[in-house]
């Protein structure tokens, strides 16, 4: 058996999902209302893996990357408090799963992904399953000036380091999420750019991502 629409049978399991990651500590109700909408199944490329798709686990897209663990997900977009109408930038738009997430929280959203395969499946994906957002092949490391300032910007591959575009390209009262450190384990970090501009720094524990390259592919 494959999936391929959105039936009973994903919505369902999409139902568990939302309660696991309940269990597991996700409190925000914008955050599991979108993953309960988001049909995650559909953003595999590997047919054969979409039975596993509302598993809470991550897995393999393609091009070496991975679709986010649903947990991992949700705890990024629950620490980045998007508000529907906020303009966000996504850097690793990968499956587009999280793009897809943000958009169903009435988010608009900007998403830069280094892998132009990737950049080119996920973009006609996104596009032919209704989701609007505008996809980039370019290296997120620069951001995107040229749209900036954002209200939230979240980083969905390990970065070495803070990137000092990503924090310029902060609104006032924004919000940079992104997993920093250099080895296979990073520290979710959260911060905040004041209405006067200082900068805050928060830790909010480890998590494991594909790492944040410079050069685009
Ligand atoms: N948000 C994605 C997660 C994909 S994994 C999802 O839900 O599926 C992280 C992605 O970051 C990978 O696709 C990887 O190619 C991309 N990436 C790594 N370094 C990057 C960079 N410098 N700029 C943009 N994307 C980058």
């Amino acid at each position: 058996m494959t999936l391929s629409g959105d039936d009973y049978r994903s919505q369902g399991a999409r139902r568990k999902l939302v309660q696991e990651l309940r269990n597991k500590g996700i409190t925000a109700a914008s955050v599991l209302e979108a993953i309960g909408q988001v049909p995650r199944h559909m953003f595999f490329e590997d047919t054969a893996l979409r039975l596993h798709a509302y598993e809470d686990k991550p897995f393999p897209i393609g091009c070496g990357q991975t679709i986010s663990q649903p947990f991992t997900v949700a705890f990024q977009t629950q620490l980045l408090e998007v508000r529907r109408g906020d303009r966000v930038l996504e850097v690793g738009t990968g499956s587009g799963y999280q793009t897809a997430v943000l958009a169903a929280m009435g988010a608009k959203v900007w998403s830069i992904e280094r892998h132009r395969p990737l950049f080119l499946s996920t973009r006609s994906r996104l596009e032919s399953m209704g989701y609007k957002a505008s996809l980039y092949h370019g290296d997120g490391f620069l951001g995107l000036p040229g749209y900036a300032p954002y209200d939230r910007i979240l980083v969905t591959c390990g970065a070495p380091f803070v990137p000092e575009p990503l924090v310029d390209q902060l609104r006032a009262g924004g919000v940079l999420v992104i997993p920093v450190g250099e080895g296979p384990v990073q520290r979710m970090v959260r911060i905040r750019r004041a209405e006067d501009h200082s900068v805050s720094r928060e830790e909010h524990g480890d998590f494991r991502f594909v790492p944040m390259l410079a050069d685009r592919q």
